[in-house]
């Protein structure tokens, strides 16, 4: 395929993925490193396969520096799925935990959590539309919760954490699905780190847990085995067969994040794709972004059209410029643009030269 065809993708997620990658995978598609098959029909106990995982998981800790003493777990089943996985897992005889509500995906979090343990909502974002992170002194947190969950990029508002939450001795436990990988993060802050796949990994199937020993072992009876995270790091996530393919996609796509220079590297080129992008909103009057500046998302860029007549022939325009997926979620309107790791800057440089164009031709 010519590759001078391909989008500039601002998909949310399943994102866009290096294009590196892509074509690593396909040179390897047929036959896996002369051994005559593809990774998708190996045996997940084979050695190859074995040895692809296990690189996976070590180039992962290397990106994040995870310390020995947190385990890393390769399942299935999604954020949501987590949702009510960490509950089971993480209250440990404990009858409360504290969430703090940012917005869509931190309320899915609340709902599911709430059938297995009264759930404390510490602070909200509520009163003023999930437009900005709530200040830690805000947060009424309880005496003895199992934990405190926050959802640390919200993809659909475009609000993000740029700041750990301290929360004493009771374990942190972030969703980092849209922003995993995105910057450095100091993962001794937290007790448990969870993220889907198919934003800033790799393709959809692959959860990936990052877990601190000494919570697990003490899921609820009822947890399913393969959710039961020390049943899964008892078998290094081969209780039941992993999803693969996914995983060798995430070990390239990490393989390509060292060699960009690893996460700090990797967090100076989000830096600056997201100054380009904001920059262009604060000083447009035509374009407006809805989110506090302190606690804006470098992931997800929400952004309205102040005449969203024009809504439509925006994303027409983009579409003919090969740019596509720009249209905003659902329950929020407008326009989104995902500019994860594997969008270059010359993707955003092409978005906002298109805003400048419409702009004038509209404004
Ligand atoms: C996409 C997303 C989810 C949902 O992930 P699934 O893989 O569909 O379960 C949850 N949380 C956040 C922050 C997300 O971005």
């Amino acid at each position: 395929m010519d590759v001078s065809k391909r989008a500039f993708n601002f998909c949310a997620g399943p994102a866009a993925l290096p294009e590196a990658v892509l074509q690593r995978a396909q040179a390897e598609l047929l036959d896996w490193q002369g051994k005559g098959l593809s990774v998708m029909e190996m045996s997940h106990r084979s050695d190859e396969y074995t040895a692809i995982a296990e690189k996976a998981e070590q180039d992962l800790r290397d990106l994040m520096e995870i310390p020995s003493d947190y385990k890393v777990l390769f399942l299935q089943g999604g954020a949501i799925a987590e949702n009510a996985i960490v509950p089971m897992n993480l209250l440990r005889g404990r009858t409360v935990a504290d969430y703090v509500n940012t917005g869509e995906w931190s309320k899915k979090s609340i709902k599911e959590a709430k059938k297995y343990c009264a759930v404390n909502v510490a602070a909200s974002g509520e009163d003023r539309g999930f437009t900005y992170i709530p200040a830690r002194e805000t947060w009424k947190l309880s005496k003895d919760a199992g934990y405190v969950h926050i959802c640390s990029n919200e993809t659909i508002g475009g609000i993000e954490y740029h700041w750990t939450p301290d929360t004493g001795d009771v374990p942190l436990v972030a969703d980092m699905s849209s922003h995993i990988l995105s910057r450095a993060v100091d993962v001794a802050r937290y007790g448990l780190i969870y993220a889907g796949a198919q934003k800033n990994i790799g393709p959809a199937g692959l959860t990936i847990v990052i877990v601190r020993d000494d919570l697990i072992g003490q899921a609820l009876p009822i947890t399913p085995s393969a959710f039961d995270y020390k049943q899964q790091a008892d078998s290094d996530s081969m209780l039941n067969t992993p999803p693969t393919y996914a995983v060798y996609i995430a070990g390239l796509v990490f393989k390509w994040l060292k060699e960009q220079g690893g996460l700090a590297q990797i967090e100076k080129h989000n830096i600056g794709k997201a100054k380009l992008l904001y920059d262009y909103l604060d000083q447009s009057r035509f374009f407006v972004s809805p989110v506090d500046r302190q606690d804006r998302s470098r992931m997800n860029v929400p952004f309205k059209l102040t005449n969203e007549a024009l809504d439509e022939e925006f994303l027409k325009g983009a579409k003919q410029r090969a740019m596509v997926q720009l249209k905003g979620h659902r329950s929020v309107g407008g326009m989104r643009a995902s500019i994860y790791n594997a969008m270059p800057i010359e993707g955003v440089k092409a978005l906002v030269e298109y805003m400048r164009e419409f702009e004038a031709k509209h404004g």
